[in-house]
């Protein structure tokens, strides 16, 4: 095979040679080669239990003619506290609704501190409570809560602060109940990635005033639709199962205004059917994002986040930051590339809260100009992960970005969009 001439560019960062031989059995597809899959590789499966057992509670709950809120929402509740470690857990019907509720209960007023950097519903559930999300950056690491720009936010309209645990990678929840608790306000964590993960070892679910999990299709424990609310508070917990039942404590004379964000028993039976397999299915999410991290985290212009040694995160997702000038293509470009493999990739959280309609006028940039998000937000991918996906489509997938990197290397300039 003919040596390949070194393509000799400005930037220094382009200087290295591909590592990758060019050859036509690699061919990426947007240059005209064959797609690594011939069916699409999906950025993530829901985690199902065998449905056998599934089908035989289901049998019982229609035989029963309880249909909601009755024993198999219990035991989800007493399991997943005690899974989790917390003295209560409340099951909702979404995420969402569970950080509406907790919000409501706990009488928030005015501002609430927020990363921009998170999936919008964290934000909604303050806009329905009428509440105003104050925006902060995210740490470079972590890509959670940067925890100075907290500090530095936390003002006399504040209640509180709702922390996020980005991608299932643990928020720094002793710092965080500090913060709180140094300015009496509030802690809420969104822990809709986060069920499995550890921080210090713990269980994430007891810190802060609550934590809201998400149990829909795309999260770590799977109801079809749900959320569970895990709470050290048990006033907190009693004021929760009035307000997901419209606010009725039970005895029809409302005090509070409630939704009706019940879990029904259908639910309820998926997510009991699902919990036991939560601990094998988290691992084998890090063995794989480990893979990943093998292939990528030391190439130049990828950015990885970081998980401290001592937490386990739950690898909801697993999402590389591509800085276009040192990676040598753009973002948008590996994108497409990925998505003409047959491999389904996401922007996951792009725009960030602040580049949305619904959002901007919160953008407060001589409060925190946001920039650590602008540049993360710019640059995320999230690859495929899901615990059926094999060692080797991992491999494979990593291996192929490297590919499209070298072959849009020595495509003639201009050819490839090297910039956003
Ligand atoms: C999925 C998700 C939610 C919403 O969860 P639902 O159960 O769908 O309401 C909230 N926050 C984050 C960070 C999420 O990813």
């Amino acid at each position: 095979m003919t040596a390949h001439p070194v393509v000799v560019r400005d930037d220094p960062g382009l200087l290295e040679p591909p590592k990758r031989e060019r050859c036509a059995s690699n061919r990426p597809a947007i240059f005209g080669g064959a797609p690594l899959f011939a069916e699409t590789m999906p950025i993530l499966r829901p985690a199902l239990p065998p449905t056998r057992r599934l089908l035989r509670r289901c049998r019982e709950v229609l035989e029963s003619g309880h249909l909601t809120n009755g024993k198999l929402v219990q035991k989800l509740e007493a399991t997943a506290a005690r899974y989790l470690g917390v003295p209560e857990c409340v099951a909702v019907s979404s995420c969402t609704a569970g950080l509406m509720l907790v919000e409501r209960c706990l009488g928030l007023e005015g501002q609430v501190i927020v990363p921009s950097f998170t999936f919008f519903a964290t934000a909604h559930s303050l806009l329905w409570n009428g509440l105003e999300p104050v925006l902060v950056d995210c740490d470079p690491r972590s890509w959670n809560l940067d925890l100075e720009r907290v500090r530095c936010a936390l003002g006399p309209g504040v209640s509180a602060i709702l922390a996020v645990h980005v991608y299932g990678n643990p928020a720094a929840s002793r710092e965080l109940e500090r913060l709180a608790k140094w300015a009496g306000v509030r802690l809420i964590f969104d822990a809709a990635h986060a069920f499995g993960a550890r921080r210090d070892g713990q269980s994430v679910g007891g810190a802060g005033d609550a934590e809201i999990f998400s149990l829909s299709p795309t999260k770590l424990l799977v109801a079809g639709e749900g959320g569970l609310i895990a709470t050290r508070d048990p006033e907190l917990a009693e004021a929760l199962r009035a307000a997901r039942n419209y606010g009725d404590a039970g005895d029809y004379d409302c005090r509070l205004l409630g939704l009706n964000a019940r879990m029904t028993e259908f639910h309820a039976a998926l997510a009991l059917a699902g919990l036991p397999l939560v601990e094998r299915h988290v691992s084998r999410r890090n063995r794989l994002a480990r893979i990943y991290e093998d292939y990528l985290a030391n190439e130049p212009g990828v950015t990885v986040q970081k998980i401290r040694p001592q937490d386990r995160a739950a690898r909801k997702d697993f999402s590389i930051v591509i800085d276009a000038a040192r990676f040598g293509i753009s973002r948008d470009f590996l994108h497409s590339a990925l998505e003409q493999e047959n491999i389904q990739v996401r922007r996951y959280f792009d725009p960030p809260l602040h580049r949305q309609r619904l959002y901007r006028r919160y953008y407060r940039p001589g409060l925190d100009p946001l920039e650590v998000t602008e540049r993360i937000s710019r640059g995320v991918l999230s690859l495929p992960l899901f615990p059926q996906m094999s060692e080797d489509d991992t491999a494979r997938i990593a291996g192929r970005i490297l590919e499209i990197r070298d072959w849009a290397a020595l495509e003639p300039e201009g050819n490839i969009p090297r910039c956003r």
